[in-house]
Formats: structure tokens, C-alpha cells, sequence
């Protein structure tokens, strides 16, 4: 059934939605094809958007093509993820400079026009909720994330075609945008290609009362449900939530630890496309001239520096390197932030060079841990 305010808009109307967007004072950031792969990048009309592209993902796997056909959406998530709108992957945090002995200090101004993230899916929305949640929901809070993240307008876009590496159904984060934004469209294409629009916010309602829009029919309703269905069916993975917390804090010596280490490069690509996870480290660049930039960049708990501290790291070996990523994730992450960690969007099983798919170790862990249970019994 249709909520009032709910419309149905066609490519035009998408349009003019942007424009809207535009007019009002947003950068409209959305999916485009570049480097063979859906990045983000400035969209000023549909015809930006990804059209007729598909993506073909399994582990370590990634591949476009250009199938045709009207659809803007129909691909998975791709490597790059809305954190670094918000969360740049390197940036200056302050300069110091040294005239005539004295120090001047300055912070560049990270203060930019909000954005309007267009096309964003259900797992990167909730994403985006769990990073909320820890740059600017407790105690510390991240000015320059903040600073960005204030008045973004969210035109989300629900999925129907999930790759081979999805789970955001296990998760509870997809394929259908539960909350957090502006407006959720699901992506028609039955017979004629259309939008059906959902509102979450006034500030939704205002920009959809300004463009051309359709009454909600009883056909637009039944064709959303059989997107997501078919999208709940065709979801390529499935991660069993069930006690996870305890299942891992239990198993902290499990074998599959080691027997993961023996694949792992230890190369932090799933942490670098992973669009919860929020390391940075800190580094002073001087040159001959006295100046100082102290510069922030994302960092990665494989990096075996990560856990160094004053007689050597932590975490020496690749399998408690694993072992702490996986259990902060899908574990401690619920200690800390009274939440999951992962959001089931499967970049880390696609982008990972040699495949280590986290749904595949887990249940190995449970399966294993079922073992023990019934040896001891
Ligand atoms: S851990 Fe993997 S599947 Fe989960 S949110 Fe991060 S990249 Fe996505
Ligand atoms: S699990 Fe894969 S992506 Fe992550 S560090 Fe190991 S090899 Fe790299």
C-alpha cells in the first residue's frame, strides 16, 4: 500500500529532481562509470548516471558491462563508498608556518555547500547511520565530519539487482531503505520506466511537491514489491546472525583463524572499501622552509604498525590481524557502538584480491564451534 505523500516520477521527473536539488544550493553527488568501475562523482542530470551498466561480482572478482536497457540502477555497490564525502581518505588538519619567529597556525576551511548523495543504496544508508554513530554520536565528536555530514539531503535508491556478494538481507540493511532519508526510490522498469518515490522527511516532501509526479497506482506498488523480492531471492550470500557476539567471543582460538592467515596478504583492501570502518592515523610533513602540515589518512588494522606500541605491535601475526578485524566488526562492534559493524554490502569479499569471503569464515567458526559442542557433550 501507497503512504500519502508516496508519487511515482519518470526519467524527466528524476530530472527535474536533481535540478531541484541543484537550484537549491546542493552539490548533487551521485553513481557514475569511471575506470571500469561505479565510483562517485558530480551528477548534474540522469544522463550522468550509470545507464544500461551491470556489474558481475564474486569473490575477488569485479566486472562492468554495458548491457543496454533503460535501467540507471541496475548494479550492486562498487569500491568506493559515501565515507570519503564525509571522511576524506587524506587531508590536511592544520599548517604551521614560521615567520619572522613567530608560529602561525592555520586549519583549512573543510566548510563546504551540504550535499545531496543521489543513488545511494539501503546497506551504504545504514552505513553512514553506524558512522554517524561513531564520529558524532558519543562523547568525542569529529568537527570535520560533522562539519560535512550537516544538511546532506539523501535520495536513496532501493536495490534490485544485489551481486553475487551481497548480504544486506542477513543484515537487516537492505535491499528496501528502512530510514534515514529524504527520499527512496525503487526503480521501475515493467512496461514503462518509472520511479516509485517515497518520502521520509519534510524536507523530501518539498523537493518532490516541486517537480512533475503521478499519483502512487495499485500496479507501481506491486511492481516495488516484486523488485525487492526478487532482490531478498537473488541475494548471492547469506550471513547466520544468530549469536554472532558470543560465537566469536568464544572461539578467539579457533583453528580457522590460522587456516585464513595462510590465504591473507594482510593488504587492508577490505578495510579501505569497507563503508564503516573509521581508523585514521596521523602524520607531520615538514619541509626545509620550517613549515608543518599535519595531515590525517585512513588506516587499517592489517597494517602491522596499527598496533604498535613502545616494544613492538601488538598484533604480529596476519591471523590475529584477521581475527581482530572480523571480531570488531560482527562482535566488540556491539559493545562499543550497540550496533553491527558490517552492513552486509560485500565489498570486502569482492575487493579482496584473493577472495576471503567473511560469511565463509564465520560459518566455518560455527561450524566448527557446533563440533566442539557436540564432542564435549
Ligand atoms: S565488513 Fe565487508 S560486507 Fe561488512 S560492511 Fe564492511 S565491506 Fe561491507
Ligand atoms: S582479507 Fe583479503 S582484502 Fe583483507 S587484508 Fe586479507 S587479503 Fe587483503
Amino acid at each position: 500500500m501507497a503512504s500519502d505523500g508516496d508519487a511515482v516520477i519518470d526519467r524527466h521527473g528524476f530530472d527535474a529532481l536533481i535540478a531541484e536539488l541543484r537550484r537549491r544550493g546542493f552539490r548533487t553527488r551521485g553513481p557514475v562509470v569511471r575506470d571500469q568501475a561505479i565510483l562517485h562523482d558530480e551528477v548534474s542530470s540522469t544522463g550522468d548516471l550509470p545507464g544500461g551498466w551491470r556489474d558481475q561480482q564474486a569473490p575477488g572478482r569485479y566486472r562492468l558491462e554495458q548491457v543496454g536497457g533503460p535501467e540507471l540502477f541496475g548494479w550492486a555497490v562498487g569500491p568506493a563508498s559515501w565515507k570519503s564525502e564525509f571522511f576524506p581518505p587524506e587531508e590536511v588538519v592544520w599548517r604551521a608556518s614560521v615567520d619572522d619567529g613567530q608560529v602561525t597556525v592555520t586549519e583549512p576551511d573543510g566548510t563546504t555547500e551540504p550535499v545531496a548523495l543521489i543513488g545511494i543504496r539501503p546497506c551504504e544508508l545504514s552505513a553512514l547511520d553506524v558512522l554517524d554513530r561513531v564520529l558524532q554520536g558519543g562523547r568525542v565528536v569529529d568537527d570535520r565530519y560533522a562539519a560535512r555530514r550537516a544538511g546532506t539531503f539523501v535520495l536513496a535508491v532501493d536495490c534490485g539487482a544485489p551481486a553475487s556478494t551481497c548480504f544486506c538481507s542477513s543484515m537487516g540493511t537492505g535491499p528496501a531503505a528502512g530510514s534515514g532519508y529524504d527520499l527512496a526510490l525503487t526503480e521501475l522498469t515493467d512496461g514503462r520506466h518509472r520511479f516509485h518515490v517515497r518520502v521520509g522527511s519534510p524536507a523530501g516532501a518539498e523537493v518532490l511537491a516541486s517537480v512533475p509526479r503521478e499519483p502512487v497506482g495499485d500496479g507501481d506498488v506491486a511492481e516495488r514489491r516484486g523488485v525487492l523480492e526478487g532482490a531478498r531471492a537473488g541475494m548471492g550470500r547469506v550471513l547466520d546472525t544468530d549469536g554472532l557476539p558470543g560465537l566469536l567471543d568464544g572461539n578467539i582460538d579457533h583453528p580457522r583463524w590460522d587456516e585464513v592467515a595462510e590465504r591473507c596478504l594482510s593488504c587492508g583492501n577490505c578495510t579501505l572499501v569497507c563503508p564503516t570502518c573509521f581508523c585514521s592515523d596521523v602524520d607531520d610533513v615538514t619541509d626545509l622552509s620550517g613549515s608543518v602540515e599535519r595531515r590525517r589518512r585512513w588506516a587499517s588494522c592489517f597494517d602491522i604498525e596499527h598496533s604498535f606500541l613502545h616494544s613492538g605491535p601488538v598484533r604480529a601475526s596476519t591471523s590475529s590481524r584477521y581475527r581482530q578485524w572480523l571480531t570488531h566488526k560482527l562482535s566488540t562492534w556491539w559493545d562499543q557502538f550497540d550496533g553491527s559493524g558490517c552492513v552486509g554490502c560485500g565489498r570486502c569479499i569482492t575487493w579482496c584480491p584473493v577472495g576471503i569471503d567473511l560469511t565463509e569464515e564465520v560459518a566455518a567458526i560455527r561450524a566448527g564451534d557446533r563440533e566442539t559442542v557436540g564432542d564435549a557433550s
